[in-house]
């Protein structure tokens, strides 16, 4: 890479993205690092940013070919199509969630090509790197929108009201899965004025669903994950953890009006918390959003982006909860990306270079292979 690294940003193709990967804020602020920035005509426009706002901010704006033209670095929000990518410098990197797991073949093409590919959701979970964690700025937003796509369906309201009619009682929600974005759905559901409880697998979420005034469901007599697990992140739990879990839920569930299901593990297909069976014995007119939709559910008969009625509870779930909220999302990646650039810019040579810690633990692919140690194992 030269000096006056050139950035460019693409019009996202996948079906149902809506956000884009730089702002006018970081398209300021990278060419204030010294980058030339190459902006895709409409990359901005499902996030209501203008061709316009990308020029007054400096950068230029092209079809894709001409912003990919001797590019060094290409941002994404989900990885650019392969055979897009001709243009570009030769080793020129490629910074945008990868789905590293679920897109094999696009990762093999970024070896063929050439590229380095990294991988923002590999992002190490280390203090210094916060600002950077794709994950944490989308899941935020994903766990308010859940709140607000569930209480939207539902037909009753969330808050007490004391009325000349009468009163309306106050909505339970269950929020199961306390990570970033279980937080902000317990934190929107307690300020929409509903009587949240929440459960998790590591006990370190007990404070923090304490803190929130929500109410801790936890499994006590069989041994969770101490603290905050590995880097933050759950695992599988056993057999027995499980049907103990299973049964703590199902007498709790039937008792909710709202339920946000947000459990993840690494690498692996969602856990599933909620079974048919269960679902049966809630009441009826309750809805469950399902965050966990897009990596296989934690609800039996969630269908991504549709209202499925089981039961009479409706179960919802999106492929892409970020991309409703494209603004704001696309603000916060486009931070991270910024932030994650800024932190390795090399002011001598006119371009970022990664430190081991980070570099090694979301480089996917360098001198045309497949590098990294998740995807080879
Ligand atoms: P996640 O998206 O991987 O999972 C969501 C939640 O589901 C987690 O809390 C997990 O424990 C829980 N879960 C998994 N299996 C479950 C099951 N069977 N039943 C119930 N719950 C289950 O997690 P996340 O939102 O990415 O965050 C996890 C932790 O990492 C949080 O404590 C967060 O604060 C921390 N974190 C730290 C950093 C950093 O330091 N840079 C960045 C992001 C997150």
């Amino acid at each position: 890479m030269a000096a006056g690294t050139r950035i460019a940003v693409l019009r996202e193709r996948a079906s149902g993205e809506t956000r884009v990967s730089a702002t006018p804020e970081t398209v300021r602020k990278l060419i204030g690092l010294g980058a030339q920035l190459a902006v895709e005509s409409g990359a901005g426009s499902s996030a209501s940013i203008a061709d316009a706002d990308y020029l007054a901010a400096g950068a230029e704006i092209g079809t894709a070919e001409q912003v990919l033209a001797g590019a060094d670095i290409v941002f994404g929000i989900q990885g650019p199509d392969p055979s897009l990518l001709g243009p570009v410098r030769p080793g020129a990197w490629i910074v945008a969630g990868l789905d590293p797991f679920g897109q094999h073949g696009r990762v093999e093409a970024y070896a063929a090509s050439g590229l380095e590919a990294l991988a923002m959701e590999f992002m190490p979970r280390i203090t210094r790197a916060q600002s950077m964690d794709i994950l944490s700025s989308q899941s935020n937003l994903a766990g308010y929108k859940a709140v607000l796509v569930a209480a939207n369906i539902y037909g009753r309201a969330f808050p007490m009201m004391m009325t000349a009619a009468g009163t309306v009682s106050a909505a339970k929600a269950f929020i199961m899965g306390v990570g970033v974005a279980g937080l902000q759905a317990i934190a929107t559901a307690r300020r929409l004025g509903a009587q949240v409880s929440a459960t998790d697998v590591r006990s370190a979420t007990k404070e923090q669903i304490l803190s929130l005034g929500a109410k801790p469901i936890f499994v006590e007599n069989v041994a969770g994950i101490e603290g905050e697990g590995s880097g933050g992140y759950a695992t599988e739990m056993s057999e027995e953890y499980r049907r103990a879990q299973a049964e703590l839920v199902s007498s709790h569930l039937a008792k909710q009006d709202i339920v946000v299901t947000t459990a993840l593990i690494p690498g692996r297909a969602a856990p599933r918390l909620i079974s048919d069976a269960q679902i049966a014995t809630m009441k009826p007119g309750s809805v469950i959003f399902d965050l966990a939709a897009p990596q296989g559910g934690n609800v039996e008969g969630c269908v991504a982006d549709e209202v499925v009625e089981r039961h009479g509870v409706r179960i919802v779930g999106y492929s892409n909860t970020p991309a409703h909220l494209p603004a704001d999302a696309s603000a916060l990646f486009a931070r991270n990306l910024f932030n994650f650039l800024s932190a390795f810019w090399d002011k001598e040579q006119g371009k970022p270079v990664l430190d081991e810690e980070i570099g090694n633990a979301i480089r996917l692919t360098q001198g045309g292979k497949v590098v990294h140690e998740r995807l080879l194992a």
